[in-house]
């Protein structure tokens, strides 16, 4: 059996999508587009970090130019304080921010650090700020230099930068208010102000320059968060798709065919071979075992129901049709028919030839009745049979169609030997009773005492 079903499994050629196909396309695209949002998610991370550091680097690029603009202040501050006022804690302090401090130095060294591999204009910018501011120092150092001499300080307690600063002879020699009206010229004057206001300008474009460039990389890390951010949009919709593909999968592939598979079961029907290639594959095997149990099931049935010999129904049957006769409100004839003197021929042509007489008989009673009628074998040479909607009206038909067989069975050709049958027939209005029965008994048993080969009706029912 096993062998027929795969055998007719394969003769199939079955076509459809297989549930175990789509369902690993769907896993891979999933996994798929997770990896995508997974380095989408790094890629986002990635550009807000850069933002943020570089926001950051620029804020702090900004507080050490401020840091370079007041180091030169400070020394403005300081050599101007001296030339005012003559204290030589002025100077002091002067090159304790040149030589010690060194505020300035350290602030571009900073702004290197931070914006050099960024913006190197400017780095170049904050560098030359830086000189201008240096080469503003040989001015101050010449102020303090005549400052210093025309408050008549101590060479030896000048510091070595002071010490060191030539002036000329007329410089020299020049009065005390002379020279302190020069050194007051040279940190107050046209040219010392228009240097400090060249090293503002260029501190100035170092800052302009530094948030133009901050503000071009915020604008391309804007741009690819937003096109990151974007990608993350297309990869979430098709999350949503391969979801939706999911439950269509399931709904269309999965659980329709489980219903309709249920619902054939339920109405003991063959399976209709719909959905995935799976349930089809499913579909046809159970059809197969379906059809073969149903062939078995008739099989068993019609030997359960009818006689093996004559083919004819069995005792068994006519009792079960007994029983959905009776009572029943539709008229009815009983025919019990009886082989005369069977004995005879198994006695004189053997039993096989006695086998084939009944089947002879069987054959011509089956022939003689409407298929709307039944026939039985109810016992070894006896035959029953119940015809629907018969009343005595019919007796005429009835008798000739039991003559008609007679006149069959008493003329046999090919030396097969020649016999007849005697019947008893009793009707009913209304259904089968076993009352029936014996009033088409009692009239075979006169058939049979009449000298058999003929029949005889109740007679009441006549
Ligand atoms: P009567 O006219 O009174 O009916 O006489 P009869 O010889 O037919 O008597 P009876 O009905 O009692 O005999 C029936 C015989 O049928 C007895 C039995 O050996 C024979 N018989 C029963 N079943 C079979 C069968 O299947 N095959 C054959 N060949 N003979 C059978
Ligand atoms: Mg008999």
């Amino acid at each position: 059996m096993y062998s027929k079903i795969q055998k007719n499994t394969k003769s199939n050629t079955l076509k459809g999508l297989r549930i175990q196909t789509v369902s690993l396309w769907i896993a891979v695209c999933t996994v798929l587009v997770a990896i995508l949002i997974g380095y989408g998610i790094v890629n986002v991370k990635k550009h807000y970090r850069d933002l943020a550091h570089m926001t950051e680097k620029y804020i702090l690029a900004q507080r050490y130019v401020m840091d370079l603009s007041l180091g030169s202040d400070y020394l403005t501050e300081q050599a101007r304080l001296y030339v005012i006022t003559k204290d030589p804690a002025h100077a002091d302090v002067y090159f304790t921010e040149t030589d010690v401090t060194r505020r300035r130095e350290k602030a571009l060294h900073k702004i290197k650090n931070q914006l050099l591999s960024d913006d190197d204009i400017s780095v170049r910018m904050a560098t030359d700020a830086l000189n201008q501011s240096n080469a503003l120092m040989d001015l101050e150092l010449h102020a303090m230099k005549l400052a210093a001499l025309s408050s008549r300080t101590d060479p030896s307690q000048l510091s070595e930068k002071l010490k060191e600063y030539p002036l000329s002879k007329e410089e020299f020699n020049a009065s005390a208010k002379e020279q302190s009206d020069a050194a007051s010229a040279l940190v107050f004057g046209p040219e010392y102000r228009a240097k400090k206001q060249e090293i503002d300008a260029t501190l100035s474009n170092v800052t302009e320059n530094a948030i133009q460039v901050c503000e071009t990389k915020q604008a391309e890390s804007e741009a690819s968060m937003k096109k990151a951010l974007t990608l993350q949009s297309i990869y979430t919709v098709m999350i949503v798709l391969l979801v939706t593909l999911a439950y269509a999968m399931i709904a269309l592939l999965i659980l329709k065919p489980i219903k309709m598979y249920i619902n054939c079961i339920e109405n003991h029907n063959i399976l209709e071979i719909t959905g995935a290639y799976e349930f089809k594959y499913l579909a046809v095997t159970y059809n197969n075992v379906y059809e073969m149990s149903l062939a078995q099931q008739n099989l068993l049935r019609q030997k359960a129901e009818h006689d093996a010999l004559t083919g004819l129904l069995n005792r068994q049957s006519f009792e079960q049709i007994k029983e959905k006769l009776q009572g029943l409100a539709q008229p009815l004839a009983l025919l019990l028919i009886d082989i005369d003197v069977f004995k005879s021929i198994n006695d004189n042509y053997g039993h096989e030839t006695g086998d084939l007489a009944l089947i002879k008989a069987a054959n011509l009673l089956k022939d003689s009745f409407r298929s709307a009628d039944y026939v039985f074998r109810i016992g070894g040479d006896e035959f029953a049979a119940i015809l629907q909607k018969v009343t005595p009206e019919n007796k005429e038909t009835i008798s000739s169609k039991i003559d008609k067989i007679n006149t069959v069975l008493k003329h046999p050709e090919n030396g097969f030997p020649e016999y007849s049958v005697s019947v008893g027939v009793a009707f009913s209005a209304s259904g089968y009773s076993d009352e029936l029965f014996r009033q088409a008994d009692l009239a075979l048993y006169e058939t049979k005492e009449n000298g058999r080969c003929g029949y005889t009706f109740y007679a009441s029912s006549s």
